[in-house]
Order: C-alpha cells, then structure tokens, then sequence
C-alpha cells in the first residue's frame, strides 16, 4: 500500500488565510516548503480519504487522476474535510473519459445531508448518478473496492459520529485516526476482537506539543503517546509499525523542521503535504 499525505493542516490551513500571527507571517515568507493545505490522503490512486477544498490543488499538484478514485471515506461533515460542492464536476461535460465511472463515498448521516445541501443547486443528474453515497455508522465493517474497512467512533462532534478508519488491503492495515481527541475506549476491545494488527497509524496532532490542549476535540503529541501505549498494551500494533502525526493547527507552529524534530524526539515521523509512505 502507497499512502500519500496531500494535505496536514488543520481546518484552518497553515499559513491561515486571515491570520497575521508570528507563525503564519513567518511561513508566508516560505510557502514552498511550509505550506500545508487540508487534510486529504490518497491510498494507492485509487482510494481518497476526505476531500477538502484544496481536492482540485492536490490532484493538480500531485498529477493524480481523481476519476481513478472509486471509494471516498469521509470522516466528518466539517468543511476542512468534506467540500461537497466540488463533486459538481465529476461527470457531464465537466469531465470526459473519466477512468471509473462511479465512484462510491462513505460517510456519516451529517456528510449526505452536507452533500445534498451542497450540491443541489448545481448538480447534473449524470453526475449524480456516478456518485453512489452510503451510511456508514461506528463499527461498521464493510468491503470498499479492494479494501476492507472498519469505521470507528472519534471524539470529535457532539452533532454528529465523526467516523475514523481502520483500512486493510492486500494484507496490510492502516490505522486513520484524525479528527479526534483521545480515542473513546471501546475502539480497543473492538480492535483486539477483531484481530486488527496496524502497519501504519496516523495520528491527530492538532495540538503538537502543547501540554494544555484548548479542547478535547483533537490530540497532541503526548496524547499521541498515549494512545500509541495503549495500542502496543492491545496487541493492535508490532515492532515495525509506522506512527505519523498530521492535521496541524497554525497556533502549533507546524514548521517543518521543528515538526521534524518534535515527532523525531517521540518516535513518530511528521507528515507534510505531498509526503509518500510505503507499507
Ligand atoms: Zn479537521
Ligand atoms: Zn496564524
Ligand atoms: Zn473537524
């Protein structure tokens, strides 16, 4: 499995677009490498994990072909996360010769009325018919294209199951776990019980190093830790597993570099927009 990380910034964006900040004024001067977009991230061409506004700059950037996308997870309705707007052009006279006809999306009640909203007054009803949109709830255990998918509770909304994703392909399992605050405890026993043992696990770092978090809607990378004990306690992870940090918020000051180090310093790799991962 190929995971690429399009984008790692929290909903704001990182510079935010209306912030004058020390740390967005200062990633301003050096937006080819600081830059970091809303969180997206493609498995292996042909499976996207949300779609945020910047959707169109990630394909573009990336010189990906999104009509190969046929399943779309979507973790909350949060606009960061779900851009339904811009499914308008998937199809009609917008988009010609697409590689896959149809392509199906996973989300929440929340994320399908967000998609009607969004695209009613817009959408053709040939695009409407190459988007199949289902219901997913926690701890449901589908099959999606070639993958299997496990959705899981975050803590993240009190108006809606914001959904994280236990993805497993070909063998290997990826554990996709942003936005959330520390994991609700039921996700262990769920996970042991059903045998789940990560290669890779993304973790929520919205906080970085904070030590006084403003919310339990989101980790830092202490929380982080925490969970990653947890999953060792569980036997849900091995010796080789991958652990990486995303969706970082511009109060965190998410340079590269210091981001680098921080994750470094606790065993964890800092993901940044258009980094690749094999597993
Ligand atoms: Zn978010
Ligand atoms: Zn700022
Ligand atoms: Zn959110």
């Amino acid at each position: 499995m190929r995971i690429k990380y399009l984008g790692t910034a929290a909903a704001e964006g990182f510079p935010a677009m209306f912030c004058n900040c020390v740390h967005c004024k200062q990633a301003r001067e050096d937006l080819g490498r600081q830059m970091r977009t809303r969180s997206q991230a493609m498995i292996d061409d042909d499976l996207l994990i949300d779609f945020p506004p910047e959707s169109y700059l990630h394909a573009m950037h990336g010189g990906l072909d999104f009509s190969a996308v046929r399943t779309l997870l979507v973790t909350h309705s949060h606009t960061d996360h779900f851009y339904a707007q811009e499914l308008c052009n998937r199809g009609y006279r917008f988009a010609t010769q697409m590689t896959e006809k149809t392509m199906d999306v996973y989300g929440n009640a929340e994320v399908l009325a967000v998609f009607e909203e969004g695209t009613k007054r817009e959408i053709r009803p040939a695009v409407s018919e190459g988007l199949r949109l289902h219901v997913v709830r926690p701890f449901d255990d589908f099959v999606a294209g070639e993958c299997r998918v496990l959705a899981l509770p975050a803590r993240h909304s009190v108006k809606e199951d914001a959904l994280l994703f236990c993805i497993q392909k070909h063998g290997k399992t990826v554990l996709w776990l942003n936005d959330t605050g520390p994991l609700p405890e039921e996700i262990y026993p769920f996970l042991a019980k059903k045998g789940i043992c990560a290669d890779f696990v993304s973790f929520d770092c919205t906080f970085a190093d904070d030590e006084e978090p403003s919310s339990q809607r989101h980790m830092s990378i202490f929380q982080n830790s925490a969970e990653r004990e947890k999953m060792v306690r569980f036997g849900l992870v091995k010796a080789n597993t991958k652990y990486y940090v995303t969706h970082f918020s511009h109060n965190s000051a998410p340079f590269r570099d210091r981001m680098d180090a921080l994750a470094g310093r606790y065993g964890f790799f800092a993901a940044y927009d258009g980094c690749e991962v094999d597993i």
